[in-house]
């Protein structure tokens, strides 16, 4: 990685790791006091960006957002776990650039007075509206490569729905356009205008009703708050991206997660949500005369209203979970047997993962999981593996249904010891392997457990080996905290897979599918990776889980494109052209398909509504 403060600046990936508290270090000390994210590290990296190409003048904001970054060092340790970036460079650069302006004597910029902003003041309070331009320009850009930067006139930041009601009341009173943001967690370009950003950060409220078994949440809250809040009362939410809000999250994609094999998705994620309409007006899902959200629609289409709260369930665990990776030579068969598990029911969260996915959640650094990818087919012959989270019954049937299996405590020691499972010495051990069966089956044996524990000298300190110096410390101080290794608290609260997008921004595409049609798979496989070949991108298989008892699945290709490179922007146009046509046909052809363009921003419907065909048939968008 560079240490050029504005190629780091540049490379910020926006998935708001710097918004949750996920290493227990705290978070950047500005951010929760000022709200917006223009005062977390992910802002200031922009500011930075945005200064040396001289888009914004020099304001108070400004001067405020440089002086208010203490030089605390936990944006490195956060950014580094997350993407291996190190925004401590870019912090202290900000801060010179903005003292050499004002010592250069540079005029401090004054935001122009305005009637809306007035207005807007009025309702949130003073200091929670603006058209700072160095504020405005953290909720201007993401690293999607299909849009350009557009910078909205005001951000506002209600507390309440009574307030995001009489915002909207103002902005339609006014003609004045208007998008609700979570964390812009999505990356899709969607949550910009040239209006009004709603930003929801304020609205954090957190109400566990036990006896209910739910959770009630407010438009703010993010997925890995929900669960850290619903894990130490003894419950668990289904969750997906740590630091994308809930309410967001369900809008927006319908919160999918290896979860859903036992959670399910879309509206399963939901006992009722609150909205307030583009006219202002509250209404709740659970009123028959609100909206019918529940009805799939085959277009392409943007969020219904601004979700205020949501309702969520909440589910029992078992204090004898524990996760299992049971490795393959092969696809197919571990696509048989994820769906076999789902059919089934065993198993709470089932997945079928790459050497991509598996190399990147286990390694610390970029440098270490590509080397563990190469390794895990050739040396290993592991091509494919299933990831399945059960208590101890579920287990003992996996162990029966598959044979060799990883498991938990064999995990945690391959991440402790990873440094020395990838050394020289014990790679040239197993190619020394002749056996008929492949190499894994080794590390898999009971029998080998003392001298895989003799060979890896798994702990904290060796697996801390793998990162700079200088983070050494803190590394093995984190790696001593049991749930940094622990397969069921990684997957629930999923702040490893931000780590996809460590060598390059991710370009997801995601596909509903019946989960029997191997062929099927196959073919997205090679189109996508035949495509990414031939346009020469970075790309890999993501991930499969079965849904609905084994009948559907949701499965993830990506691509990995450099969010700086020009190049690399006219590469993703031409992926567009030739991937949507193929996508949407085969999605009004084959019963069962759907994917994202059509369900995004329908995350309120029933699952069932495209899993199946029904009585509406579907037409060309
Ligand atoms: C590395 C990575 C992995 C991901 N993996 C998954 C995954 O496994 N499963 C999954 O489901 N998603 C996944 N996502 C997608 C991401 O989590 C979702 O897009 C999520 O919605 C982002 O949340 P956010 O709060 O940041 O939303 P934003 O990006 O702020 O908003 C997303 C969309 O929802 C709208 N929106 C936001 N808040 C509200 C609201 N309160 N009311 C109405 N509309 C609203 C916005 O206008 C926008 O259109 C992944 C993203 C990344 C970067
Ligand atoms: S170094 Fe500055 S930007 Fe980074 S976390 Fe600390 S205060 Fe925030």
């Amino acid at each position: 990685m560079s240490n050029d403060p504005l190629e780091t600046a540049s490379q910020c990936r926006h998935y708001a790791m710097c918004k949750i508290d996920y290493l227990e270090t705290g978070l950047c000390p500005s951010g929760p006091e000022k709200h917006y994210v223009a005062y977390y590290p992910q802002g200031r990296m922009d500011i930075y960006a945005a200064l040396k190409r001289n888009l914004i003048p020099l304001t108070e904001g400004l001067i405020d957002i440089a002086d208010t970054c203490t030089l605390c060092r936990i944006c490195d340790k956060q950014c580094h776990f997350a993407t291996g970036l190190r925004p401590l460079s870019v912090m202290k650069a900000l801060k010179a650039e903005v003292e050499a302006l004002k010592e250069s004597g540079h005029s401090i910029h004054q935001p122009p007075q305005d009637e809306v902003l007035e207005e807007l003041r009025q309702i949130v309070g003073p200091a929670c509206a603006t058209n700072d331009p160095a504020i405005l320009i953290t909720y201007a850009n993401d690293p999607f490569p299909l849009k350009e930067m557009q910078m909205p006139r005001f951000v506002v930041l209600p507390a309440s729905t009574a307030e995001v009601s009489f915002i909207v009341k103002l902005a339609r009173r006014k003609g004045v356009p208007t998008v609700v943001r979570g964390n812009g967690g999505s990356v899709y370009g969607m949550v910009f205008t040239d209006g009004i950003v709603i930003d929801t950060t304020r609205m954090k409220d957190i109400r566990i009703d036990a006896d209910n078994w739910t959770a009630t949440v407010g438009a703010g809250v993010t997925s890995f708050d929900l669960q850290r809040e619903a894990s130490r009362l003894g419950f668990r939410v289904n969750a997906a991206e740590p630091a994308a809000t809930v309410c967001g999250n369900i809008i927006c994609t319908g919160l999918f997660s290896t979860w859903s094999a036992s959670y399910g998705t879309f509206s399963d994620n939901f006992i009722d949500m609150e909205f307030v309409d583009d006219e202002g007006r509250v209404t709740h899902l659970s009123d028959p005369a609100s909206p019918n959200l529940y009805a799939y629609q085959h277009r392409v289409m943007t969020p219904p209203a601004i979700c205020t709260r949501a309702i969520v369930p909440l589910y029992p665990i078992s204090n004898d979970e524990e996760s299992l990776l049971v490795p393959f030579t092969n696809f197919e068969d571990a696509v048989r047997l994820a769906r076999e598990l789902n059919i089934r029911r065993i198993g709470l969260s089932i997945a079928v993962l790459g050497p991509h996915y598996i190399a990147t959640f286990l390694s610390p650094t970029l440098e270490l999981s590509q080397r563990l990818k190469q390794n895990l087919g050739n040396v290993f012959g592991i091509e494919y593996a299933v990831f399945v989270i059960a208590d101890s019954y579920g287990r003992d049937a996996v162990k029966k249904m598959a044979g060799s299996v990883i498991d938990g405590p064999l995990l945690r020691k391959l991440m402790l010891g990873l440094p020395r499972f990838l050394g020289k010495d014990w790679i040239d051990l197993v190619r020394t392997y002749e056996g008929d069966h492949p190499p894994y089956e080794i590390l898999c044996d009971p029998a080998a457990a003392p001298f895989i524990e003799a060979a890896l000298q798994p702990t904290p300190v060796t697996a801390a080996e793998a990162v700079e110096e200088d983070l050494r410390q803190f590394y093995t101080s984190l790696y001593h905290k049991p749930q940094y290794t622990d397969g069921v608290w990684l997957s629930m609260h999923r702040i490893v897979s931000c780590r996809m997008g460590r060598h390059k921004h991710i370009f997801a595409f995601l596909v509903y599918l019946p989960a029997d049609d191997i062929e099927m798979f196959n073919t997205l496989n090679e189109t996508f990776g035949c495509t990414a070949k031939e346009l020469g991108i970075d790309h890999d298989f993501g991930f499969i889980t079965p849904m609905d008892m084994g009948k559907r699945a949701v499965y993830e290709y990506d691509y990995y494109l450099d969010q700086t490179s020009a190049k690399d922007k006219r590469k993703a146009a031409a992926v567009m052209e030739r991937i949507v046509p193929w996508l949407d046909d085969l999605a009004l052809t084959r019963k069962g398909f759907t994917w994202i363009k059509t369900f995004f921003s329908q995350g309120c419907v029933r699952k069932e509504g495209f899993f199946y065909e029904g009585f509406s048939k579907r037409t060309k968008d």
